[in-house]
């Protein structure tokens, strides 16, 4: 989400940006997006770890990960080098 002044969270639930990643101002969103703090957050919720996936997360009721395909989340992972964590994900129920 990116709020009318450029600050860049997660998450839409998150209205006083306690996931905040950055300003647009200051940090291309393209950044932001690769960048190493959102990197290890949606790795962290691919493990289920919401305590870890972001200061919002930790209380969170929604937790969307979920949401994304099994297999985006898969080839996800791979590309980052989480293969192991990908093999899991992969054989889950
Ligand atoms: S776990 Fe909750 S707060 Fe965190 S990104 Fe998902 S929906 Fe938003």
């Amino acid at each position: 989400m990116v709020q009318v002044n450029g600050d860049v969270t997660t998450c839409c639930l998150d209205e006083h940006l306690e996931n905040r990643l950055g300003n647009v101002k200051d940090t291309p969103l393209a950044a932001l997006w690769a960048g190493p703090t959102l990197r290890a957050w949606r790795i962290a919720q691919a493990r289920g770890d919401f305590a870890r996936s972001g200061p919002y997360c930790t209380r969170c009721s929604w937790r969307s990960a979920g949401a994304m395909p099994r297999e985006a989340v898969v080839r996800y992972l791979e590309a980052e080098g989480e293969g192991a964590l990908a093999a899991r994900l992969r054989s889950a129920p």
